[in-house]
């Protein structure tokens, strides 16, 4: 875990943002890749996954990297906390350019720790026809559940302990999970080369539960930094076959921004 409580609280007081970037990027994760999306990074996480590729989201960044041109890569630095009114700005004025956007996704870190953040900035996002996509690590359900209203598409984790090197918060997965019924959403397990099927099948069998109507798909966790414990490709079929054994739709989908060069 990495979020500064204090720093977080003294955020949503003033009506700020802690942020780590803005980009427009190529979806790379799940059912809509490919699809060209605003990307805001949040600061902060409640984990520390032994898998994760965002390294600035666990350091307590003074300024935040902002793509003037959408696509560009033309950064500019700009202060921590950004006052969420501007923000709204920032992000309708890269909605209302000529490259168009099916969504803003918000990612992290963790967004659920600043929901706040969501709340505000949701009504234009739709307003400007974008949808409002959230990519969350599923262990916030009481934050889900404050900006569940502002929510088109959900994309949660299923956390796999083996993968990540922490527990399952499973009580708050299945929450969430319940709590998503009637919105857009997939479950996504990021799965190592030492995962084993019983984790698999236990976020296979929520989702058939609980949301039978969408995907589970299971992610081959990508080598990052110190982590090595991709899946073979005998392995990823393996692991869909086994899932496929209790719920209908099990996609295995690798990380394609990775694979192609994208951000
Ligand atoms: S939840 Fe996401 S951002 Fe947080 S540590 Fe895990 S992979 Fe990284």
């Amino acid at each position: 875990m990495t979020a500064d409580f204090e720093r977080l609280a003294r955020a949503e007081r003033a009506g700020t943002a802690d942020l780590v970037e803005i980009f427009s990027a190529i979806q790379g994760e799940g059912p809509r890749t490919g699809e060209r999306h605003l990307f805001v990074r949040f600061l902060h996480c409640d984990m520390k996954c032994a898998y994760c590729d965002t390294p600035a989201c666990h350091v307590p960044l003074d300024a935040w990297r902002l793509e003037k041109t959408p696509g560009r890569r033309d950064f500019e630095r700009r202060p921590n906390p950004e006052p969420v009114d501007a923000l709204r700005d920032i992000v309708v004025g890269a909605l209302s350019g000529p490259v168009r956007h099916t969504a803003v996704s918000f990612t992290g870190g963790e967004p659920l720790l600043q929901p706040w953040v969501i709340r505000a900035l949701a009504p234009a996002v739709r307003a400007r026809g974008a949808k409002v996509l959230l990519e969350t690590d599923a262990n916030l359900d009481a934050a889900f559940l404050s900006v569940r209203d502002c929510i088109d598409v959900l994309s949660m984790d299923w956390k796999l302990a083996s993968a990540t090197g922490e527990p399952v918060r499973e009580g708050a997965h299945r929450n969430i999970l319940s709590a998503s019924r009637g919105i857009e959403a997939y479950v996504k397990a990021v799965f190592a080369g030492s995962t084993a099927d019983d984790e698999i099948l236990a976020a296979a069998r929520a989702v058939a539960e609980l949301r039978p109507d969408i995907p589970l798909v299971l992610q081959p966790a990508t080598p990052f930094a110190g982590f090595r414990d991709a899946p073979s490709p005998d392995r990823v079929l393996a692991a869909q076959e086994a899932a496929m054994a209790v719920h209908g739709d099990v996609r295995a989908i690798p990380q394609i921004h990775r694979l192609s060069g994208q951000m």
